[in-house]
């Protein structure tokens, strides 16, 4: 079957098409410039973007696909969690296309679909896996035992997710929104063992209560007070070596727990979706510490792992092959839509 997918959780407009786990178009309309002056996504300017950014976006994945609107067999759409503005534009927009073209739509969880997205670079995933879920908004340790039904949450973080770290140490370094890709990049030129950077929940007595939790925090707030540190002695911030200790304990922290629950659970496959999953240093160590267990970790292109309409296009399709039903048409747009909730 043939499957839209239309992504407007936050700032980028997003609608892909697929066919099984082919991806024929991903068409994507960013607002991030209009943000990168405050810091972050400011909710009312991400709506006003994908309501003129939806229309010319369906016709660019269309046209990219050679495909019209009438050869179409299902509608995913992002039903939650994100920026209720920003969700409302999709829903809405799938709803009137779903309507006219009298086809099914699918309201979908979007954290789902950064592991959904997977399949269109690796195939159908072996279930059961592990997933390891760090984006934005939000970082989780899942147990995904039947992806189109549900998944099991094994830990998440207690306070910043993954991606808000970087965003908030790349702020503090002086570095551009978003902060991932620019750490990333400064990082290749910093020394990862120059500073020792907390690595939070790992300490023996922290393990017994928060085993697969994460906290970003504390770390936050040791890079905070070691580049003040420095500032107050009038010397120079190494921001290249800052940023590679910093990306060095959030990957040492999000490699270990994930191989762990692995090994725990005897499950063999460990994979990886959401916006941090693009870091270099974060697939290059999840690749080699899961070598020594034989443990096959799936991660997509960078590309695939920051929103995109492709995600839910990938996942709408998962469900359908999975003969789940599709969502009713008042489908709502949930802001809070709890992540064990795969489709509405
Ligand atoms: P959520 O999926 O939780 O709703 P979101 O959709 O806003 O949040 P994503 O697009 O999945 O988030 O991810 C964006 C985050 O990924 C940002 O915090 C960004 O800094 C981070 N990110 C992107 N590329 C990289 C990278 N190369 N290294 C580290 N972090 C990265
Ligand atoms: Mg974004
Ligand atoms: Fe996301």
């Amino acid at each position: 079957p043939l499957i839209l997918g239309i992504e407007t959780s936050c700032d980028e407009t997003g609608v892909g098409i697929v066919r099984g786990h082919t991806l024929l178009a991903d068409a994507l309309a960013s607002s991030v410039e209009e943000h990168a002056r405050f810091g972050g996504v400011v909710p009312e300017v991400a709506s006003r973007a994908h309501l003129e950014a939806i229309v010319p976006t369906m016709d660019r994945a269309l046209t990219e696909a050679g495909v019209t609107l009438a050869d179409i067999d299902a509608i995913a759409v992002t039903s939650g969690p994100g920026l209720a503005g920003a969700l409302l534009v999709g829903v809405a927009a799938a709803k009137g296309y779903a309507l006219a073209a009298e086809k099914p739509v699918y309201g979908v969880n979007h954290l789902a679909a950064h592991v959904a997205v997977d399949t269109l670079e690796h195939g159908p995933l072996p279930e059961p896996a592990i997933a390891l879920l760090v984006s934005g908004g939000h970082s989780s340790l899942l147990l995904i035992d039947d992806l189109a039904r549900g998944v099991t949450p094994l830990g998440a973080t207690i306070d910043d997710a993954a991606g808000e770290a970087f965003d908030k140490v790349a702020r503090l370094l002086g570095l551009p929104f978003p902060g991932g890709p620019p750490i990333d990049r400064e990082a290749r030129a910093g020394d990862a063992a120059a500073i020792a950077f907390p690595r939070g929940l790992t300490a023996a007595k922290d393990l017994a209560a928060h085993r697969y939790d994460f906290s970003f925090s504390g770390l936050k707030t040791a890079v905070a007070r070691w580049v003040e540190a420095r500032q107050r002695a009038g010397e120079p911030v190494p921001v290249a070596d800052v940023a590679a200790s910093f990306q060095e304990a959030v990957c040492d922290v999000l490699t270990s727990k994930a191989l762990a629950a692995c090994r725990a659970s005897g499950i063999e496959t460990l994979v990886i979706g959401g916006g941090v999953a693009a870091n270099s240093r974060l697939r290059a160590m999840a690749e080699q510490r899961a070598e020594k267990y034989g443990i096959r970790v799936r991660v997509p292109r960078p590309k695939l792992c920051t929103d995109n309409g492709a995600m839910v296009a990938a996942l709408g399709s998962h469900l359908v092959a999975a003969g789940v039903a599709p969502s009713r048409l008042d489908l709502p747009a949930d802001s809070a839509l709890p992540l064990t909730t795969v489709s509405v």
